[in-house]
């Protein structure tokens, strides 16, 4: 049993039935052949993980399947990749257009699993194709038969994002540092940056106000059950204050839940991913 709290950037949940980290393709296959539930897991970067723990098999790609190539204006990367390598690697061979991922502390199969974004880039607009293995097979699949959109994929547990291809356009290396230098700042400026969380816990709604600035209204900032906080900082952030448990960020969602519901009338859709026998009230 191995505990999955230093998997995820909030710090919390238990141990998953059992963890393997696969290095190729083969081997992936190969665990999804045995009968049994399985999760991909990235960074972690956008995960609650059931304090009681989690019965699958939970994979962590590595070795290959975490490898960056860079072919013309093709970036080929493991599902495992960390987006921050791919952006180095991008920005080296004076390719742009994943600047955006700049601040978004996943990887590869992360970002298309939740078609990450930021500053009016995502996934979708860079991603060519992506390789996903699944019980019954593996194949390559398109941005749209992946279903692409603000912060969704029809991806589901059992479906493992290997490989993608991103298509990048020529862009001079120090334009690319100046673009995610400005980027990082403005990051800086608005969000939690050294803090543990999982980044935003909830969609933005069809509404005049973000999420953020809704909660912020509900005067929750900087509100705490246990040892989780909403930050102080941005209303759409739940922190680890020091010894939070997942369970204290689920009863911090509902309660922003209930008051985004009693003083808007807004139904608040969460962005994080849940892991475990666990549920969003
Ligand atoms: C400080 C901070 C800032 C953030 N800012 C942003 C932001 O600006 N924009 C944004 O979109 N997100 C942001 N996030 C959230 C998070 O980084 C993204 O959602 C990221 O894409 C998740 O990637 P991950 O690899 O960590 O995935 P995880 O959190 O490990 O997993 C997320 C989901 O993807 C699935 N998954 C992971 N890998 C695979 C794979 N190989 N195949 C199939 N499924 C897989 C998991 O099962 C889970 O359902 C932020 C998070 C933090 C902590």
């Amino acid at each position: 049993m191995t505990d999955l709290s230093r998997y995820t950037t909030l710090g919390t949940g238990g141990p998953a039935r059992e963890l393997a980290q696969p290095e190729s393709i083969a081997e992936v296959e190969e665990l999804l052949r045995r009968d049994v539930p399985v999760a991909t897991i990235g960074l972690g970067s956008n995960l609650l993980v059931a304090d009681e723990g989690v019965d699958a098999l939970v994979l962590k790609l590595a070795g290959g399947l975490a490898a960056v190539e860079v072919d013309g204006p093709l970036l080929r990367a493991g599902g495992g990749a960390a987006n921050a390598v791919c952006l180095h690697r991008a920005r080296a061979a004076g390719l742009g257009g994943f600047e955006f991922a700049c601040a978004i502390p996943g990887t590869i199969g992360g970002g298309i699993r939740m078609n990450g974004g930021a500053y009016g880039g995502d996934f979708s607009q860079v991603l060519e194709r992506a390789l996903v293995a699944t019980a019954d097979g593996t194949g390559w699949l398109t941005p749209a038969e992946l279903g692409l959109s603000y912060r969704h994929s029809n991806l589901r547990h059992g479906q493992v994002v290997l490989q993608a291809e991103l298509r990048l356009a020529p862009r001079p290396s120090e334009e690319i540092k100046a673009a995610v230098r400005e980027l990082n700042a403005r990051r800086k400026e608005a969000q939690p940056t050294n803090r543990r969380t999982f980044g935003s816990v909830f969609k933005n709604p069809d509404h005049d106000l973000s999420a953020g600035r809704m909660l912020e209204a509900c005067g929750l900032k900087g509100h705490r059950i246990g040892g989780a906080q909403i930050s102080p900082k941005h209303a759409n952030f739940i922190e680890n204050a020091g010894s939070a448990r997942t369970e204290d960020a689920l009863a911090l969602i509902a309660e922003a839940r209930r008051r985004a519901r009693e003083q808007y009338g807004v139904e608040l859709v969460h962005e994080v991913q849940l892991l475990g026998d666990i549920a969003i009230e």
